[in-house]
């Protein structure tokens, strides 16, 4: 069975170790962490691309192992397997649940989240990765520290100190962080995993910006372990050898 990764994340990694899959990156990254077994590097070409893709392969079926905030693809993937009958898998781990303590601000977009930022303070961590730089380019009155793997391009905020860095990160790294910058405030996309910046934040009283995750496309199941991916795959195989 031929089976295609939408990767570009660790659950995508995890799967690759797990089952043999051909991982597709974006090709963003310069130096990508590289999925084991066979990789595939840039966009299809919209829709269109993907749907051809996916017939001219034979690919039998789709995981979609995409960050949960790469909704362009993830909506391609669920047009381009809709129109060719592959079947689809979203697996997507969880996002994050406010605990005791925690003093959240969650909002529905990036620029529901510089809007809401000089209310908070004025020295912010951003870490929403480069690509939403820019919709914190006219917060007045703030000053950012961001960090990505790769640097940011404009615009950009005037007051801008990047770090370039690549996770994870633990819990006593992300507390230094915050108190070495005098962080007021948090900005995160509800990416979902390690809690380390969340924990770090909640010890400090920090208040966190969470930005929701976009809409999943209707009608895709979704799993939310590899675990749970690795047994879906199983049970197709054993459907398309049983005939059925
Ligand atoms: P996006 O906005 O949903 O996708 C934009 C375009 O990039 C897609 O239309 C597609 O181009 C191409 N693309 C995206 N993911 C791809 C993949 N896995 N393989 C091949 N082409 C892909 O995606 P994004 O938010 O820029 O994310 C890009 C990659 O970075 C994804 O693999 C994602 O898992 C990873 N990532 C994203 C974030 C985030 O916060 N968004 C965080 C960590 C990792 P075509 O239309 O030409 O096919």
């Amino acid at each position: 069975m031929r089976v295609l990764a939408l990767s570009g994340t660790t659950e995508g990694r995890h799967l690759a170790s797990r089952r043999t899959v051909i991982s597709s990156l974006a090709g963003r990254t310069r130096s990508p962490l590289l999925p084991p077994g066979e990789v595939r590097i840039g966009g299809f070409g919209g829709v269109a691309g993907l749907t051809s893709y996916l017939t001219s392969t034979g690919i039998d079926a789709v995981i979609d192992a995409t960050h949960p905030f790469a909704a362009t693809m993830t909506s391609h993937a669920a047009a381009a397997c809709a129109a060719t009958g592959t079947p689809l898998l979203i697996l997507r781990r969880p996002g994050w649940t406010a605990g005791p303590g925690d003093r959240w601000h969650r909002v529905p977009s990036l620029s529901a989240a510089a809007a809401l930022l000089p209310s908070l303070g004025e020295r912010v961590f951003l870490t929403t990765g480069r690509q939403s730089i820019a919709a914190f380019a006219d917060v007045p009155g703030c000053w950012f520290v961001s960090r990505s793997v790769e640097p940011p391009a404009p615009p950009m905020p005037a007051r801008l100190e990047v770090i370039l860095d690549r996770g994870p990160f633990g819990f006593e790294a992300e507390r230094s962080l915050l108190l070495s910058y005098a962080v007021d405030v948090l900005v995160t996309k509800d990416s979902g995993g390690s809690t380390a910046k969340l924990d770090a934040a909640r010890t400090l009283d920090v208040p966190v910006v969470v930005v929701d995750r976009p809409p999943l496309p209707d009608g895709v199941p979704v799993v939310a372990t590899v675990d749970a991916a690795v047994q879906w795959l199983d049970q197709l195989e054993a459907l398309t050898q049983s005939g059925t």
